[in-house]
């Protein structure tokens, strides 16, 4: 028999280290990891490059996700831009839907996977901290590759980021009203991976 599906949605504002949870988690229990973010990046460096939004969103590539220069500040900025833009969210929509449903499990973070795109899904965490928490996790990320951003820089981008995330009409970030929020700013990584699997498991057993 083929392995069920079971989605985990795990969504939260710019920095808040759902990556790494997200990655720890779907490695430990073996589904595959979906970062819904990184599409909305590759939409947003084509429109940086001169494409018009809603082409990039529908003419996407498995190829445009590998590009190093998508973790860039001025990428993640352009990105929150054409998120906002209903027609380019609409064409991204199937594409993490079925990635959700495949056999084996899926764990997808984002925005709106617990809201709007898998709003069925079997788990769902908000994961979040203060913007100051998150905009010095961000600082030392990027000074570590050298960039020479100041820390109140990276703090006003995030604030942005924030700000048109949580405003827009279409899929606007917030918690689902089932989803269970873990706040990491006092938290380490580990604790949080081990919260997050808690989590999992009492819905996969439930
Ligand atoms: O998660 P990441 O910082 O890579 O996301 C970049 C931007 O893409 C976000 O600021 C947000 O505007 C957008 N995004 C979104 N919905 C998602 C994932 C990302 O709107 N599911």
């Amino acid at each position: 028999m083929a392995p069920q599906p079971f989605t985990i949605a795990i969504d939260g504002p710019a920095a808040a280290g759902k990556g790494t949870l997200s990655r720890a988690v779907a490695e430990h229990f073996g589904f595959a990891h979906l970062d819904t973010g990184l599409l909305y990046r590759a939409v947003g460096a084509k429109v940086l490059l001169g494409m018009e939004p809603q082409t990039a969103a529908e003419t996407l590539s498995p190829s445009d996700l590998e590009n190093d220069g998508l973790r860039s500040p001025e990428v993640a900025q352009s990105a929150s831009r054409i998120a906002v833009i209903p027609s380019v969210r609409a064409a991204l929509l199937d594409f993490q839907r079925s990635f959700a449903r495949r056999a084996g499990g899926a764990v997808l973070d984002g925005r709106d996977i617990g809201t709007v795109i898998c709003p069925q899904a079997e788990a769902k965490l908000f994961v979040t901290a203060s913007a100051e928490v998150r905009a010095m996790r961000r600082y030392k990320e990027l000074s570590a590759h050298g960039a020479t951003d100041s820390y109140e820089k990276v703090l006003a981008d995030v604030k942005e980021r924030d700000a048109r995330d949580r405003d827009r009409s279409t899929a606007p970030l917030k918690p689902a009203d089932d989803a269970v929020v873990i706040d990491t700013s006092d938290m380490s990584i580990d604790a949080a991976v081990a919260a997050a699997i808690e989590v999992v498991k009492a819905r996969r057993s439930g």
